[in-house]
């Protein structure tokens, strides 16, 4: 058994925020029974690994890290390292592991997270191996606690898994189809947070745009009774005390008027919209199963640029899906300059197994894909500050986020999810402080400390 005064964990989290809110809750749950966060995996007594499957690479990532273990569980056998997130919906790893790694003592999935506490406690007592994952269900709404990395902002989740199933996403297969919470329990945590001290919140969700299953006034409807997520945000917009409201991820067939609207009309709705769009070109759209063209994608950002002042957008792109040509890719490039995106990320398309993008004819050449890669980064970056210069010199509202270890630096975000660097003190972080914008520097910038409004 490990004794009380030693024990310690360390949770090592891969991929999305919704893997990251997550971790949270698993080190409440080990915070609550007395453990202390340490970041050594090879000192902690519990390591788990929250993971993720979206590129195969990640996969690697994680037996690196348990592969390095080996030799710190042979020191000491009470040793307990566990695995849970998207990986462990696929039987094919959890074969692997239960073979090559015996001395990974814990696995559970996606849908059983909210068993963590009895998880634990059983590999504890009997220190032995216990592997529970389900295919598929409802998730438990049960309340962990939660440790947040940051005292004055968090994730919240409104639903699970996703129901779009585009072509080169494992998402819907591991993550199950989708399902949301009801909005009482959303209102619920977020007030208990607020309580807790929790000025900004992020509401997660892989297509938070069709919250309840009801995109919008306009797009595919299924339950009348139950409401829309602008509705949702409005209402999370009424709680007192919380400042700023942003979310994650919006899927561009489902963003509606309606939230643009609601967006527009409430204040504590972050300007920023992440609008991934992965292929400028109709053809791959469709190959990608993404339910929208070029056109209804460029009306969705001219209607939120001409709504919402100051918004930032930002996208993700795939380059060299199977099928794409060299017109193809000009097209995603005409995209990015036509758009002009706050900010771009940007991915080489890589085989995912199980996916049926994998399995399509005219997979593109891996030096190919990396050519055109080189081509994207290069306008990506041409593009880059093109959207900041009206900034220069305005007064805007940043929440102050942590202290530059190096140069003492506060950073601070704003609204539009914008980065800025200025001298300031210490007992800022975790406030909503004024700072005028002196330098663009491209994706964040230089500024200087004004003041602070009395209502933090
Ligand atoms: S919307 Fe598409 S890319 Fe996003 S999680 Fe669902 S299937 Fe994956």
């Amino acid at each position: 058994m490990i004794s009380s005064d030693t024990k310690t964990y360390k949770i090592v989290t891969f991929g999305c925020q919704m893997n990251a809110r997550d971790s949270e809750k698993l080190a409440g749950v080990l915070f609550s029974k007395g453990y202390k966060e340490i970041d050594d995996e090879e000192k902690a007594d519990i390591v788990i690994f929250n993971t993720c499957t979206v590129r195969e690479n990640a996969n690697q990532k994680l037996y690196g890290h348990i592969g390095q273990l080996k030799s710190s569980y042979l020191k000491d056998t009470n040793k307990i390292i566990g695995i849970c997130g998207c990986m462990m919906q696929e039987k094919d790893e959890v074969i692997k592991i239960k073979e090559k790694y015996p001395y990974v003592k814990l696995i559970f999935g996606t849908h059983n997270i909210d068993e963590f506490s009895e998880l634990i406690d059983e590999v504890v007592k009997s220190n032995d191996r216990v592997i529970k994952v389900y295919d598929e269900g409802e998730r438990v709404e049960k309340t962990l606690p939660t440790k947040r990395v940051y005292d004055f902002k968090c994730g919240i989740n409104i639903m699970f898994g996703c129901n779009n199933f585009c072509t080169y996403c494992i998402v819907p297969y591991v993550r199950g189809r989708e399902r949301s919470r009801d909005v009482d329990s959303i209102i619920l945590e977020i007030k208990n947070v607020v309580k807790d001290g929790v000025i900004e919140i992020m509401l997660l969700g892989q297509n938070v745009n069709s919250y309840k299953g009801r995109a919008s006034d306009k797009y595919s409807f299924k339950n009348n009774d139950e409401v829309t997520f602008h509705e949702l945000l409005n209402e999370v917009c009424k709680i007192d005390g919380l400042k700023r409201v942003r979310f994650m991820t919006s899927h561009p067939k489902d963003l509606s008027m309606d939230l643009i609207n609601t967006i527009k009309n409430n204040e504590k709705v972050c300007r920023h919209i992440h609008l991934p769009v992965q292929s400028g070109s109709d053809n791959i759209l469709k190959k990608m199963n993404r339910k929208y063209d070029r056109k209804r994608y460029l009306s969705v950002i001219d209607s939120i640029r001409s709504e919402i002042k100051d918004v930032a957008i930002t996208t993700d792109i795939i380059v060299g899906f199977p099928g794409e040509t060299e017109q193809d890719f000009a097209d995603t490039i005409s995209l990015i300059k036509e758009v002009k995106y706050d900010a771009v990320f940007t991915f080489e398309y890589s085989k995912r197994t199980g996916t049926k993008a994998a399995t399509m004819e005219e997979q593109v050449p891996k030096d190919i894909v990396k050519e055109r890669f080189k081509r994207l980064l290069a306008v990506v970056e041409e593009c880059s500050g093109v959207n900041t210069k009206k900034y220069k010199g305005r007064v805007m509202d940043a929440l102050v986020e942590m202290e530059d270890k190096e140069n003492g630096k506060l950073t601070g975000r704003l609204s539009n999810n914008y980065l800025v660097h200025f001298e300031g003190d210490k007992s800022l972080i975790g406030k909503i402080v004024n700072v005028r914008l002196k330098k663009s520097k491209g994706f964040y910038f230089e500024g200087e400390y004004v003041g602070i409004d009395g209502n933090n």
